[in-house]
């Protein structure tokens, strides 16, 4: 019965880490790429694979395959056939799942390009996409395949080599993070503006807490890509701009709200660039931006705000961090958040499962919900209102970057701290 117990308890640990350190038996440090259609509306979606490519560069982790953080509407997991064992697992989100909480998504189904990179396999491997149900917050299988590395059909060819300039190298791309910044929106006579502001994005990253302190954890390339036209889309206003990345304002008719659909042109703007984090810099003035969490994040170049809104999107980006504002306008039809379940970003709680999230952080005799008065309220709590809803949803501190663009309050800040450490192949 103990032999049993151990094996069990070893099988589960197995599992939990995954082959860490075991990349070379799986892996070669070239990237798959899967590009695949979510379809759908607000009651359900669908998953198609668009293609596989082969392309040259491994960025990510080689230690930490396996991904604990269960951050994300979505998982792509890639299986060992002959052991059934999970050999990879990445957890992201889409603009494609924030789409179905629109009221348009009531009345219309729409398609949506998105994109994963996995390590390259040297043998079949089982690819399994799943998505999470947010009637239960389980993942199930969207799009489940066998991929055979060697088949003719993986896309393996070339695509335009955009220039790179190296902003920040800290050393080899498994051990550091690589954070990529595109230029949106930038013509061929404002290139040079375009290096001249991806640098002063990094600056200002690197004088914000906690990313100050990991400077040294980050590699910073800026690509180089030419739009036809200078700066972006305003679909509300009747302005369309020719650019690379076909970003613009006004996302679900929300004025500030700055995206891009366009994964396909983004992946391909990165094919050669070794890539953990994706920052599109657009050539603007308006304030806006956005962030979905391990897909890209975005933001305008040239607003007075534009610093703390970068370090904003990037939070929800790279850090998974929530939204901790709910007074301003949102798109989303109905209330965002299910308060039957415990959000899975690490910053918001329906004190559901808050023993998942900060509680650990609390001062003792913090009572739960915690009045917004001294002696509290500048310290960390459990304040009510946060994710777009003032009622039966909490947030750490009652101001934060990802409220009101002040500095990280100590719970985001150490998720971005775990991130960090995940990325850089380190214990997290
Ligand atoms: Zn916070």
């Amino acid at each position: 019965m103990k032999h049993a117990f151990i094996l069990v308890l070893i099988t589960f640990c197995f599992q939990l880490k995954g082959y860490a350190g075991n990349f070379d038996q799986y892996f070669d440090k070239k990237s798959l790429r899967i590009d695949f259609i979510l379809s759908g509306n607000a009651e359900f979606q669908t998953a198609s694979l668009l293609q596989l490519r082969q392309e040259p560069t491994w960025g990510g982790p080689v230690k930490n395959l396996i991904d604990q953080f269960y951050y994300g509407g979505y998982y792509v997991n890639i299986y060992d056939p002959k052991s059934n064992q999970l050999i990879y697992s990445r957890g992201f989100n889409t603009l494609f799942e924030e789409w179905r909480s629109t009221e348009q998504a009531q009345s219309e189904t729409q398609a949506w390009t998105n994109s994963v990179s996995v390590p390259f396999p040297k043998s079949t491997v089982v690819l399994d996409i799943t998505a999470r149900n947010k009637e239960n917050m389980q993942f199930e299988s969207i799009l489940k395949m066998n991929i055979d590395p060697t088949s003719i059909f993986i896309d393996r060819g070339k695509l335009t080599d955009h220039p790179i300039t190296q902003i920040q190298y800290k050393g080899d791309s498994a051990d550091k993070i690589d954070l990529v910044f595109l230029g949106e929106g930038y013509t061929d006579q404002e290139q040079e503006k375009f290096i001249a502001d991806a640098k002063r994005f990094t600056e200002s990253l690197f004088k914000t807490p906690p990313f100050a302190a990991y400077q040294d954890d980050f590699n910073v390339s800026a690509v180089s890509l030419i739009s036809e036209e200078s700066g972006t889309d305003f679909s509300g206003k009747g302005i369309f701009k020719h650019t690379a990345l076909n970003a613009g304002f006004y996302t679900f008719g929300v004025d500030r709200y700055l995206t891009t659909p366009d994964m396909k042109s983004i992946r391909d703007a990165v094919w050669n660039v070794p890539c953990d984090a994706i920052f599109i810099l657009v050539n603007t003035e308006t304030y806006g931006g956005g962030g979905m969490y391990n897909f890209y994040a975005i933001g305008s170049a040239d607003n007075a705000r534009t610093i703390e809104v970068f370090v904003h999107e990037f939070g929800h980006s790279f850090g998974g961090l929530a939204d901790e504002y709910f007074s301003s306008e949102v798109a989303y039809d109905e209330e965002y958040y299910n308060l039957n379940h415990e959000p899975w970003e690490p910053n918001i709680t329906t004190l559901v499962d808050f023993n998942s999230k900060w509680k650990d952080m609390l001062p003792t005799n913090t009572p739960v919900p915690t009045p917004l008065e001294k002696p509290f309220s500048d310290k960390i709590g459990v304040f009510e209102g946060a994710g777009y809803m003032s009622k039966g949803i909490y947030r750490p501190a009652d101001h934060c970057m990802m409220r009101d663009l002040v500095p990280f309050c100590p719970v985001c800040s150490r998720a971005i701290v775990r991130m960090i450490h995940f990325l850089s192949d380190r214990e997290y």
